[in-house]
């Protein structure tokens, strides 16, 4: 983070590039003497013919075919009313809230809730200041000349929950989303990643299409909105089978499906467009439904972990799973293909790990192993031995 912000002093532009080469949350000294390993007891590869083989970390959790993430944005009682719908069917938000207006003080028994059932709190910042057209001027006095709504706001998450880390920001109104002063100070406080809505005078924010995870964290889009008009805007997305064909594209390629909703321009019924929608794209046993700020926090843990072979007895395989990300802020399992015989049994710290059918996957701290064939699919927390057995 350190270089970031130095980076930033230097050449504001290069700040974009650096976030996602030189994440938050990077610490010193040597993972594999935290796992009490020296390097020479690293193995280039298993031994020929191995029983046991590393094939590849997936591309997302547990080996799923496509993700599932929605945002919610505001301090509104009906958020709550939505989440029960989500829980409904399975599906996994972040939930923004401005910390010190709206119904907040009300929700946070309910957020509470949701976060013991895998939800994630975002900050929304804390008084949702809104004034067009966003110069360099208001994000300056109201998101960089304090600290009260970018730091004020995680603090009080931090607070009011038992979350331990506040991941992922949301830009009131989708102001000042490109702005590098306010990208700097999203840095400062820890966030990952900080999700737009763009251009809402002209209706940009309604279907901006990201498809996948977007290039730059801190100015990071979704793939459509599912709400009524509202604020600004002159349209809303509450077509059924439009959304529903959205889902599809997006499933088809193997990408991340993100929408986003108000609660308070949402119709609430069986037959009405938000639960109809969550039918349709929710409990499906190849998705993985996750929050935004751990989904985007498993993107850096996949791309910096490193699977190696390790010197171990004979009948025995071993593998270092390791990075330099702080556990802390990383809470992250990932999912690593190996091939082993049938009636392999896997261990990670020494402790068996349990096997799973094939079922959900909504939840991104879980650590399981499953079976297909003679393919093992190992979820586990990094920074571990793996051993086969
Ligand atoms: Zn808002």
């Amino acid at each position: 983070m350190r270089q970031i912000i130095s980076s930033f002093i230097l050449a504001g532009a290069a700040v974009v590039a650096m976030a996602a080469d030189n994440p938050i949350g990077v610490i010193g000294g040597d993972p594999l003497a935290r796992l009490g390993l020296r390097r020479e007891q690293l193995r280039e590869s298993s031994p020929q013919p191995a029983a046991v083989r590393f094939v590849k970390k997936t591309q997302y959790l547990n080996n799923a075919h496509a993700v599932v993430t929605h945002t919610m944005d505001d301090s509104a009682k009906l958020v709550l009313r939505a989440v029960e719908l989500m829980d409904k069917y399975d599906i996994k938000a972040t939930l923004f809230v401005s910390t010190r207006t709206g119904d907040i003080a009300e929700m946070w028994p309910g957020l509470r809730m949701a976060i013991a059932n895998g939800h994630e709190i975002g900050s929304h910042s804390r008084t949702h200041t809104c004034s067009w057209p966003d110069t360099a001027a208001f994000c300056a006095k109201t998101y960089t000349d304090t600290d009260s709504e970018i730091i004020g706001s995680r603090d009080d998450i931090l607070k009011n929950t038992d979350q331990p880390y506040v991941w992922a920001f949301c830009y009131p109104c989708g102001l000042c989303a490109t702005n590098q002063a306010v990208h700097e100070m999203l840095a400062r406080a820890g966030y990952l990643v900080a999700r737009n809505y763009p251009d809402e005078p002209h209706d940009g924010h309604v279907v901006p299409n990201l498809q996948t995870y977007a290039k730059d964290w801190y100015n990071a889009a979704y793939t459509q909105v599912v709400q009524k008009v509202g604020g600004i805007a002159k349209h809303g997305n509450t077509d059924v089978p439009t959304l529903n064909a959205k889902f599809d594209e997006v499933y088809k390629r193997g990408g991340i499906y993100s929408f986003m909703s108000h609660s308070q321009w949402l119709d609430f019924g069986p037959d009405q467009f938000y639960q109809r929608h969550m039918a349709y794209i929710g409990g499906r046993r190849d998705v993985w439904y996750v929050p935004m700020g751990l989904l985007y926090a498993y993107k850096t843990v996949v791309d910096r972990t490193q699977v190696r072979p390790v010197e171990a007895p004979a009948q025995v395989a071993r593998f270092a799973v390791f990075n330099d990300l702080d556990p802390k802020i990383y809470l992250n399992s990932i999912t690593l293909q190996f091939t082993a015989p049938a009636k392999t049994r896997v261990f990670s710290s020494g402790k068996p790990l349990a096997e799973r059918e094939t079922g959900l996957t909504d939840r991104w701290g879980d650590e399981y192993f499953r079976r297909e064939g003679e393919t093992l699919y190992v979820t586990v927390r990094p920074n571990t031995i793996l051993e086969f057995r």
